[in-house]
């Protein structure tokens, strides 16, 4: 599954969990969870793989920053520790990329691949589930996906 949906139901079990090492814990737990879902992938070839790879990359990092700002102080702690501990697992795509190895041992790696369900033609997928986790950590962070002008 893209890291961005990692990222982003990192963010809603921090954002629940309210404490930093219980959301880091179900953090790793659903990223396996969410990459034994059927998703996109199956590239094919590196090239295409990093036409999707580095912008979801990119996207991970600005979505991890701004719910981290957004987090009312006190849970931003968990949120974080939840976003981290669902994106830490796919360590091993840039770690191969650039130092030719993984960072876990082979039988996480070999789990981790067996796992996935990958297909092209499946972005759809991605983009809805981008847009539930999305809302709900907006939601479960007390913040609303768009804000309503005017008084209250
Ligand atoms: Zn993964």
């Amino acid at each position: 599954m893209l890291l961005t949906n990692h990222v982003l139901s990192g963010a809603l079990i921090g954002a629940l969990a309210r404490r930093p090492a219980p959301a880091f814990a179900a953090g790793v737990a659903s990223h396996f969870a969410l990459d034994a879902v059927p998703h996109w992938g199956d590239w094919g070839s590196i090239r295409r793989f990093l036409q999707v790879a580095v912008p979801d990359g990119l996207i991970s990092l600005a979505a991890m920053g701004t719910l981290a700002t957004l987090a009312p102080a006190e849970r931003r702690p968990a949120v974080l520790a939840g976003m981290i501990g669902a994106a830490l697992p796919d360590v091993d795509k840039p770690a191969k990329l650039w130092f030719g190895r993984s960072p876990w041992p082979r039988v996480v790696d070999e789990f981790h691949i067996r796992i996935q369900p990958e297909a092209s033609g499946r972005a759809h997928i991605e983009l809805l589930a981008a847009s539930v986790f999305g809302a709900a950590a907006l939601a479960a962070l007390g913040r609303r996906p768009v804000r309503r002008s005017g008084p209250r």
